[in-house]
């Protein structure tokens, strides 16, 4: 029997051409008939021929998708009836009888000495699978299994989550996979001119790394853009965006490629330089995540707004305020076409000025911490702005709200009397000087789980180039050396990766800067997420002795209970 704690593995059979044995003559197994055709599987049905069939399955019969044997079981039809490149055993077996029938447990017991999957009906210990509670949207499947406790739980949870899913997410889904399968046709096309020495850029020289973790060395090598823009669409996109995916986003998906040269000019539109009299632009910061962690300020905005501009990370919480007459356009910021994108934006915001309207631009945390906030104060300046048509409001920035949410005091008496925010990711792909280690010093990275790698070694030994110059150094005099030599930080200095900080999906790895890059690699990656490295990451969270890393699910933090209170009576 299945223990408390007991999971199953969960797993998607390809059935096609399977053969599956189905028997007993009930309405279950006539569900099971339509289960295992529309897996794309060849039923055969097991009763005797005084059966009188279920009239949904008489016509499954009589149309020739099922098979009736009218037979009683007998052992040998579990390995002849079934196909011939596997030498007759079929593939699978559903009893539809139940429990008691003594027929099922000898079914049972004949399957799994022969290895052949096994379904008992109501007969958890009989099975060796059972079928999950499925929901199907084009090919979209979700499945649902609570082991055992209940199936009526598991449809209604199977429904509340189908429910909250946006439509046509199933023909979103075939879209992408099209998109997808499309690019690794043409990449795999122009690597085979590549290997013919063709004369190909050969920006394109690197095998798709879709959905894995993005390593420094992929990074460098800036390839594969398309691919990278799609991985990231699907881990950005608001689902309800992502759903609504057009014919024309894939279009621009696959010709993103072309484009990703330097900015598009960026006087077009702007190169009348004429003086602005009317519009204004709120460049507002709508935090880490959560919608409760916007300023009024902000949210006031998005309701007066009449056009937003969004940046990629903005929250699909807080896209969902934006009123639905407000026309919203989301960043097409991905590696490679930042600076493209934003030039792009900056146009769209000074062209709606120019119509006279409230533009806001939507920005993640706070709009001046590497949101690249003042550059574009700067631009709308320098086209023309007036300072009292640019109104900038402050954001909950992910650098100290995360901390915050995973359990981490930033400052803490007689532990930490300082933070340090800063980027793991320099201009231009290179590393930012790495900072010192301090005792009393919490740091936070942003921008750096991708290369957390490069990052702990830069943290923790001195670089090639370092080493050279103490060399040189040393010739010189021990005093310049002590001048030039960085403090490390020790290994052994506790860390935590705070991921999706303040959303449902939050995700928290405490661990040690020595073994953060092994604990990234295991867990895999969940943008966006930021590094805290300091004792403050252990003052509230004392590592378990003997664990190299732990991991904390979930986001509770405004969990008050008060969203049921409102308009409703004090206690
Ligand atoms: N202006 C933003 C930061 C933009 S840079 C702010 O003030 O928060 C983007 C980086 O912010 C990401 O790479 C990640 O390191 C961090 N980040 C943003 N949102 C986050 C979140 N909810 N949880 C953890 N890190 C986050």
């Amino acid at each position: 029997m299945a223990s408390h704690g007991h999971i199953s593995m969960l797993t998607a059979t390809d059935a096609r051409s399977h053969v599956h044995l189905i028997v007993g003559s009930n309405p279950l197994a006539a569900a099971r008939c339509g289960q295992s055709l529309s897996a794309g599987a060849s039923p055969i049905l097991l009763a005797p021929e005084t059966t009188e069939l279920h009239y949904t399955l008489q016509k499954r019969v009589d149309d020739g998708e099922v098979k009736w044997m009218k037979e009683d079981f007998r052992d040998d039809h579990l390995l002849t009836l079934g196909r011939e490149e596997i030498g007759h055993v079929v593939d699978a077996v559903f009893v539809t009888s139940g429990p008691r029938e003594p027929l099922s447990a000898h079914i049972s017991s004949l399957c799994k000495r022969n290895r052949i999957p096994v379904n008992v009906v109501d007969a958890p210990q009989l099975c060796t699978f059972s079928l999950l509670s499925t929901h199907i949207d084009g090919p979209l499947q979700i499945g649902i299994t609570t082991n055992g406790r209940g199936c009526k739980l598991a449809s209604r949870i199977r429904r509340e989550v189908a429910a909250s899913l946006p439509q046509n997410l199933g023909t979103a889904c075939a879209r992408l996979g099209d998109v997808r399968r499309r690019i690794q046709e043409e990449d795999h096309l122009l690597h085979m001119a590549l290997a013919d020495g063709d004369d190909v850029d050969d920006s394109i020289d690197q095998s798709a790394s879709f959905n894995k973790l993005v390593t420094e060395a992929d990074l460098d090598a800036a390839k594969n853009r398309r691919m990278r823009w799609l991985s990231q669409i699907c881990e950005y996109w608001p689902l309800k965006r992502l759903a609504a995916i057009t014919d024309d986003d894939v279009a621009t998906i696959l010709k993103s490629y072309e484009d990703m040269g330097p900015a598009e000019s960026i006087g077009k539109s702007a190169a009348a330089n004429t003086p602005v009299s009317r519009g204004r632009i709120i460049l507002a910061g709508s935090g880490p995540g959560h919608p409760d962690m916007l300023t009024r300020a902000t949210h006031k905005a998005i309701q007066c707004a009449d056009l937003v501009l969004a940046d990629k990370l903005v929250p699909a919480g807080v896209l969902d305020l934006i009123p639905r007459r407000t026309p919203v356009h989301i960043a097409r910021k991905f590696p490679g076409n930042a600076d493209a994108a934003q030039t792009e934006l900056q146009e769209m915001a000074l062209a709606g000025v120019r119509d006279g309207k409230t533009v806001l631009r939507l920005k993640q945390g706070d709009p001046y911490i590497y949101g690249r906030g003042g550059e574009e104060v700067e631009y709308f300046r320098a086209q023309g702005l007036a300072s009292d048509r640019v109104v900038v409001l402050p954001g909950v920035t992910s650098a100290l709200s995360a901390p915050l949410f995973a359990a981490i005091p930033p400052t803490q008496r007689d532990v930490a009397d300082q933070v340090l925010v800063c980027t793991g990711t320099g201009k231009k792909g290179k590393p930012p000087a790495p900072p010192e280690f301090v005792a009393s010093r919490t740091v936070v990275f942003l921008m750096a789980l991708h290369r957390i790698a490069g990052l702990v070694e830069e943290l923790t030994t001195h670089l090639d180039a370092e080493k050279e110059k103490e060399t040189d150094d040393e010739e010189r005099g021990a005093e310049k050396t002590r001048r030039n030599s960085r403090h490390l930080w020790p290994r052994d200095t506790p860390c935590a990766v705070v991921e999706r900080a303040s959303c449902p999906d939050q995700r928290v790895i405490r661990t040690t800067l020595g073994r953060v890059v092994e604990a990234v690699e295991a867990e895999g990656s969940r943008p966006p997420g930021l590094l805290v490295v300091g004792r403050a990451c252990e003052f509230l969270n004392r590592p378990e002795k003997g664990r190299a890393w732990s991991v904390e699910e979930g986001f509770r933090g405004l969990d008050f209970g008060l969203d049921g209170a409102v308009g409703g009576g004090c206690e």
